[in-house]
C-alpha cells in the first residue's frame, strides 16, 4: 500500500522559467527505496507541447547566429556548475532512481564525458574548404544546426542519458527540447536550473514533461527538425517509423539482452566479478547490464555457477544510504511484479533456479521495490527469459559447446547492443570480434560502454536509424551539411552560357 507523504507538485520548463502544467493529469514519482510518492509531475498536452514548441523555435535563431565560440564557453560554464552541484545531483538520481550513491557518482561522471565532448562542438563543426575545383570555383561544406530538436529519454540514467542526448545538440546551435522520463523527472528539472544560471538564452532549452501526448506532438510537429529517442524497443520502434512518416531525423535506441562469453581458459575467479557487478549493478536496470553468461564447455559452466552462486549469495540489496549496498531496488511494483512473473515463467520453461531472489525477505516484506538477485542455470534458447529483455537483477546461464555456437546464437538474437568475452586466448578473441553482429563489444571488460569520445549504439533492435549517442556523431546528427561552389568573375572573364552539363575539368 503506498504511502503519502509530502507530494511536491512538479512542473515544465519552458522559455528559462519553470511553468505549471494545465493539463489536469499528473503522474506519480516515486522513491523505490521506500515505496513512497514524493512528487506529482504535470503530463503535457498536445497544446502545451506545442506552445513548448514555439518558445523554442522563436529563440532558435539568434542562438544560430551567436559564434560557436561563444557557445561552447556556455557548454563549459553548464559543466562547472554540474561539477559544483555533483552532490545535489547525486541526491536527486537517488532518491528518485533507486540507485546507490557509487553507481549515481559513475553515471554523473559518465554524463560530464558528453558535456566535455560538447565543448569542443568548434572542432567537430569545422568544414571542408577545395580551391579551384574547376574554372576558378572555390568549394566548401559547412554545418548548420537543424533549428528545434527533441530528445526522448528512459528512467535509468536520469542525468547521463539525458546529456549524452542533448549537449551536442546544444552546443552545435540548436533549441533542445528534453521528455524526460515522467518516472525521474527531477533530475531534469534541477539540470534546466544549471543551464539558466549557466547563461543560455531562454528558449533554447526546454523540458516538458509527460507521456505519449506529449511524444506524439513532438513526432507530429513540423517545426520539430530531429527526434534522439532512447528507451525500449517497442517503442523505439514506434518512434522511429512515426518520426520518419513526419519527416524527421531519428535516431532511436531500444533495449539490450547482452551476453557474456566465457572461454575455457578464461581466469573464472575474474569473470565472476566482472559477471556480478556488470549483471547486477543498478538493479539490473541497465540497457547494457550483462544478461546472459555463455560457458563455453560443460566443465567451465559447472566451475563458473559454482563461484557465481557463492557471490551471489553474499550480495546485499538494500538503500542508497547504506555504504554497504550493492544495488538498491527496481524502478516500480509493477516493474517488480514483471521480473517475478519472469522468474516464475523461466522455472516452468525448465530453467534451473541456483539463487532464488524471490524468497529473500527484502523481497517478500520491503514496502521499496526491492528485489534479490536470481540466477537461472540451463537457459535455452526460445524460453521467454532467454528471449526478452528483463528489466531487473534475474541473470541466466546458457551452455555451449564451442565458440562457433555462442556466436551463432548472439547473432541470431534481435537485440544486438553490448556482447563480451572473457578468454586468455588472443585468436578466440579476434575471431570474436570480427564475427560477432553487435554494437558495442568487450574483450575481458565486464561493460563494454565506450567513452564519451566515441559513438555509442547496438544493431538490429537495439537501435533504429543511422545515428548514435555519445561521440563526435552526435555533431553530424545535430546538423545539417551546406555544400557552397563559389566563383568571382571580372567582367573580361564572362564566357558566355554553356548548355553541355558541368564538368569541371
Ligand atoms: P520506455 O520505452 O518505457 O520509455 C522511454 C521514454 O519513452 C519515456 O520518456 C516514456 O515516457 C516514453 N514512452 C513510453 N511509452 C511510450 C509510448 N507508447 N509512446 C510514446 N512515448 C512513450 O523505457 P524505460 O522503461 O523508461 O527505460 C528502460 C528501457 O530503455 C530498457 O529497455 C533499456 O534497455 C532501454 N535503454 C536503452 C539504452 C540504449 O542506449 N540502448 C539506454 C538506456 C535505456
Amino acid at each position: 500500500m503506498t504511502k503519502l507523504v509530502s507530494v511536491k507538485e512538479l512542473t515544465h520548463f519552458i522559455n528559462g522559467k519553470a511553468v505549471a502544467g494545465t493539463s489536469g493529469r499528473f503522474g506519480d514519482v516515486y522513491n523505490p527505496s521506500t515505496g513512497e510518492v514524493i512528487a506529482k509531475v504535470p503530463l503535457a498536452t498536445k497544446e502545451e507541447t506545442q506552445h513548448a514548441i514555439a518558445t523554442a523555435q522563436a529563440a532558435f535563431p539568434a542562438w544560430r547566429d551567436l559564434s560557436v565560440a561563444r557557445r561552447a564557453q556556455i557548454v563549459l560554464q553548464f559543466r562547472n556548475l554540474l561539477e559544483e552541484n555533483k552532490e545535489k545531483l547525486i541526491d536527486i538520481i537517488c532518491t528518485e532512481s533507486g540507485k546507490t550513491v557509487e553507481d549515481a557518482k559513475g553515471e554523473v561522471t559518465r554524463g560530464l564525458e558528453s558535456v566535455d565532448l560538447a565543448i569542443g562542438a568548434p572542432h567537430l563543426v569545422k568544414g571542408e574548404y577545395s580551391v579551384n575545383v574547376g574554372g576558378g570555383i572555390n568549394a566548401y561544406s559547412a554545418k548548420y544546426p537543424l533549428g528545434v530538436v527533441a530528445a526522448i529519454s528512459p528512467f535509468n540514467f536520469p542525468i547521463m542519458v539525458p546529456l549524452a542526448q542533448t549537449s551536442m545538440a546544444v552546443a552545435v546551435g540548436n533549441a533542445v527540447i528534453l521528455k524526460a522520463s515522467e518516472k525521474v523527472p527531477m533530475t531534469a528539472l534541477f539540470v534546466s536550473e544549471l543551464w539558466k544560471q549557466a547563461g543560455l538564452p531562454d528558449g533554447i532549452w526546454t523540458v516538458v514533461n509527460g507521456d505519449k501526448d506529449a511524444v506524439n506532438e513532438l513526432l507530429e510537429n513540423p517545426a520539430v527538425q530531429a527526434i534522439s529517442f532512447v528507451g525500449s524497443t517497442p517503442v523505439a520502434k514506434y518512434i522511429y517509423e512515426t518520426g520518419a512518416k513526419y519527416g524527421k531525423r531519428v535516431t532511436a535506441l531500444g533495449g539490450g539482452k547482452n551476453n557474456m562469453v566465457v572461454m575455457p581458459d578464461a581466469d573464472l575467479e575474474q569473470v565472476a566479478s566482472a559477471f556480478i557487478g556488470a549483471a547486477y549493478g543498478a538493479a539490473s536496470q541497465r540497457c547494457m547490464a550483462i544478461s546472459t553468461l555463455i560457458a563455453v564447455g560443460e566443465d567451465t559452466a559447472e566451475r563458473i555457477v559454482a563461484i557465481l552462486k557463492q557471490k551471489i549469495d553474499a550480495l546485499k540489496v538494500g538503500v542508497y544510504t547504506n555504504p554497504e549496498t550493492d544495488f538498491g531496488p527496481v524502478i516500480s511494483q509493477q516493474s517488480k511484479e514483471q521480473v517475478l512473473a519472469a522468474i516464475n515463467r523461466g522455472e516452468q520453461e525448465g530453467a534451473v533456479v541456483v539463487c532464488d531472489g524471490r524468497e529473500a525477505e527484502i523481497t517478500k516484506k520491503s514496502n521499496g521495490f526491492f528485489l534479490a538477485p536470481t540466477l537461472l542455470d540451463h537457459v535455452k534458447p526460445g524460453m521467454e527469459i532467454y528471449e526478452q529483455e528483463v528489466f531487473g537483477p534475474v541473470r541466466n546461464v546458457v551452455r555451449v559447446n564451442s565458440l562457433e555456437e555462442a556466436i551463432t546464437l548472439i547473432n541470431s538474437h534481435e537485440l544486438a547492443n553490448g556482447v563480451t568475452i572473457f578468454t586468455n586466448d588472443g585468436l578466440a578473441s579476434r575471431k570474436f570480434t570480427t564475427e560477432i553482429d553487435v554494437g558495442m563489444v568487450g574483450v575481458n571488460v565486464p561493460i563494454p560502454i565506450p567513452v564519451g569520445y566515441y559513438n555509442f549504439a547496438g544493431f538490429k533492435g537495439s537501435r533504429f536509424g543511422e545515428g548514435h549517442m555519445f561521440g563526435p556523431d552526435q555533431a553530424r546528427f545535430f546538423t545539417k551539411t551546406k555544400t557552397i561552389s563559389e566563383r568571382w568573375l571580372s567582367p573580361a572573364e564572362n564566357t558566355g552560357s554553356t548548355f553541355a552539363f558541368p564538368s569541371n575539368n
